[in-house]
């Protein structure tokens, strides 16, 4: 598979070239040249198939031939080491659990499905890639999960002092290894400007390359369409109107899902869920697209105020709104809301669900509510202990503390503290 870039203005790039750049040299995000749908007997057969196979059928083409299959099918099994339940809430509204990974939160796929990409790549290269990413909370912990110990490829980690979760910055300085952290004196858009300032300063990618780990980057964003995949191989044969409700930050898992209806996969519509960052809801109401400066809520890994992969949604829908528009709605809520659905659904369903898981929550009903026949499935994107002290202050309980988070816990932080872009341009050039 091509990708060129949808700033339109950068040569055509092939599947590794893509995921060693991250972005294409005009800015642009990469994006598929053709979209090939699966054969109908794909989705005919998908109970026969397991998860691996599915997986391995659906991604092939992204990546066809510069992984060999035999390594792909390796890759698939080692990114999906873990379980993808759905979990019935009622009658008209599921969640799909994505939250069962190493670092309890849906990102784990695409890091370490990008990680084994990028270090298949990497074997017989002497160059050293490093990656450099800016994290709110979510997105360290399963990159530097996601890459420890992937030869030729380090790992740098800006997060904002003080502003994530203990649990979360736990998960992103304890590793060691190749993966290194920064603390930064800042909130989340300094240390996000400083990796954007990186990227452009020639002296630095002059002696490194450098790549990104977000969803910008096609090797992370494109095996979130496996989710879709499987709740509908859980779901199809009870229900026929599937609704994604997906919360919705920089909008790489929703869009996946779109990537997976191309290929055929039967889904009714999609909604994102949004907290105070709502610039998708008020494009959907007027056209008008308004990039806004982030808004800090309780569900804050989609406290995003231009979401990056808005562009590619376009893309899919040929830049045609009202095509957007039957296949997205989207809605916002406010913290208050949030916590009150956190309550209910503990209270009426015995659930308990993350801030974000919430939100998806509250989107289904409000689509159920025009729409009574569908059967909508809400991603839960974080296991509930990530946000710890907001889910037990909101349901009066204590969360139970999962294996693979005690295990974090205990281990000693190691970080580096950096104030300006000055120094993290010395940590770059005399440490990696
Ligand atoms: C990253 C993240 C999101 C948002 O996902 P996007 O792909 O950026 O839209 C939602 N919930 C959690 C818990 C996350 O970590």
């Amino acid at each position: 598979m091509n990708y060129y870039s949808l700033n339109k203005r950068a040569p055509i790039s092939s599947f590794a070239n893509a995921v060693i750049k991250g972005l294409a040299p005009d800015r642009g995000l990469y994006f598929p040249e053709d979209i090939k749908p699966l054969p109908k007997s794909f989705f005919d057969t998908i109970d026969n198939k397991s998860y691996e196979t599915i997986a391995y059928e659906a991604i092939q083409q992204f990546v066809d031939p510069e992984i060999p299959q035999d390594i792909l099918k390796q890759i698939v099994k080692e990114t999906l080491s873990f379980d993808f339940p759905v979990v019935q809430i009622n009658d008209s509204i599921s969640t799909l659990e994505l939250f069962h990974g190493p670092t309890m939160a849906f990102k784990d796929v695409g890091a370490r499905f990008m990680a084994r990409c990028l270090g298949h790549f990497n074997k017989d290269n002497n160059e050293e890639v490093t990656v450099l990413v800016a994290t709110s909370g979510d997105t360290g912990g399963a990159v530097a999960n996601g890459f420890l110990g992937v030869k030729g490829v380090n790992v740098v980690i800006l997060y904002p002092s003080g502003k994530v979760s203990d649990i979360q910055e736990k998960q992103l300085t304890t590793l060691g290894q190749n993966i290194r952290a920064l603390e930064v004196d800042g909130v989340f858009d300094d240390c996000q400007d400083m990796v954007k300032k990186a990227f452009l300063d020639d002296s630095i990618t002059s002696k490194m390359q450098l790549t990104s780990a977000n969803s910008i980057n096609v090797a992370r964003w494109l095996p979130q369409l496996f989710y879709f995949m499987f709740a509908y191989k859980q779901l199809h044969k009870q229900h026929d109107d599937i609704v994604f409700v997906v919360p919705s930050g920089n909008f790489g898992n929703i869009c996946a899902g779109m990537v997976a209806q191309q290929l055929g996969l039967p889904v009714k519509h999609f909604v994102a869920a949004n907290n105070a960052n709502h610039v998708v809801t008020t494009y959907l109401e007027n056209e008008a697209y308004e990039p806004q400066p982030t808004t800090a809520t309780i569900s804050n890994a989609m406290d995003v105020g231009n979401p990056s992969n808005f562009v590619r949604i376009q893309e899919i829908y040929g830049h045609d709104f009202e095509r957007l528009k039957n296949n997205l709605s989207s809605y916002h809520y406010t913290d208050d809301e949030t916590r009150s659905a956190m309550l209910e659904l503990y209270q009426k369903y015995d659930y308990v669900a993350d801030p974000h898981g919430a939100v998806g929550y509250l989107g289904c009903k409000d689509y159920l509510e025009a729409n009574p026949n569908a059967h909508c499935v809400f991603l839960e994107t974080a296991h509930p202990v990530k946000f710890l002290d907001v889910v037990e202050n909101t349901i009066g309980q204590r969360v139970p503390i999962p294996e693979q988070i005690k295990t974090v816990i205990d281990k000693e932080k190691v970080a580096t503290k950096i104030k300006s872009y000055q120094e993290l341009k010395s940590f770059l050039l005399s440490t990696i």
